[in-house]
């Protein structure tokens, strides 16, 4: 497997960062999830523009042209013959010395890991996941954008820890108002009578580019599509409730905070959306 760091491609073992690095130190840089399917990778310019946003939103210069980076990308994918699975992409600051100040750390140092994805196992698409609301809160957004996909996870984290507590498979996290917002790293819908509802992002969630692409397939698909704040309530009496994102694709949500959906098993809308998803991922994207 070849990893490429900073300029060059290197072995598993070589691809290593300094322990000044701002990014292990502070959770200082940026970073993407992308996915390739048979040999197309999914995305990758939408993924590159958030790439770009939540670098130029911290003051972080990286030191490729987007055309450059997209290049970097497609051939980690192609050196590891990587026909499909997953990419990650992360810009941290770069070494520097034990104080904060970014303007101390010498150059980014960029990496591309592109390998195997570890799914959720199978039988879970089948049968649904169980999700558990969670005490932390997302962080607010005039405070830190979750825009930003920062290296700085820890309250996604928290959040996990919690749900796992919990007994269940993911979280739901709540913004400082109690609206729902989004999963540990996965933004959420509800289908109530037909319609499809996911928060809007200004609650406090990472606009997902799964997200945007599930919102375009429903519209396509004639759903009545909006973008309103809900509770938990709302959650607990929907018909049907799925997540989104890269790494979990589709996944039908079954059970929420002991509250059995529906039936208890994975609804028409999640499956139907799913399987129109898994149409475009081989196309929508960049060979
Ligand atoms: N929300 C958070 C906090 C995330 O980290 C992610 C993963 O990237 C998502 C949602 C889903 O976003 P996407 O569909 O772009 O992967």
């Amino acid at each position: 497997q070849w990893i490429f760091s900073n300029g060059k491609f290197v072995t598993k073992q070589e691809a290593v960062i300094s322990v000044y690095d701002h990014g292990f130190l502070y959770g200082d840089g940026v970073f993407e999830g992308i996915r390739v399917y048979d040999g197309n990778i999914f995305k990758l310019t939408e993924h590159l523009k958030r790439l770009y946003e939540s670098a130029q939103s911290i003051m972080l210069e990286i030191p490729y042209s987007k055309e450059d980076f997209q290049q970097i990308i497609v051939d980690t994918v192609r050196k590891n013959q990587l026909e499909s699975g997953y990419i990650r992409v992360v810009v941290s600051r770069g070494p520097g010395n034990l104080g904060l100040d970014p303007s101390r750390c010498s150059a980014p140092h960029v990496i591309v890991i592109a390998e195997e994805l570890a799914l959720f196992p199978k039988e879970l698409y089948e049968l649904g996941l169980t999700v558990a609301s969670v005490a932390s809160r997302r962080n607010r957004p005039d405070v830190l954008s979750p825009q930003i996909k920062s290296l700085n996870y820890l309250n996604n984290i928290l959040v996990k820890l919690e749900a796992n507590q919990a007994g269940a498979h993911e979280a739901l996290m709540l913004n400082d108002q109690g609206y729902v917002t989004e999963g540990s790293a996965d933004n959420i819908f509800i289908v109530k009578n037909n319609t499809i509802i996911t928060p809007p992002v200004y609650l406090g969630a990472l606009e997902g580019i799964t997200r945007n692409a599930i919102i375009d397939l429903a519209k396509e698909c004639g759903y009545e599509m909006k973008e309103t704040p809900f509770t938990r309530h709302d959650v607990y009496v929907a018909d049907e409730v799925f997540l989104t994102g890269t790494a979990a694709e589709v996944i039908a949500v079954v059970e929420v905070d002991k509250r059995m959906i529906s039936d208890g098993k994975p609804g028409k809308v999640t499956n139907h959306l799913l399987s129109e998803f898994r149409k475009v991922v081989t196309t929508d994207g960049i060979q």
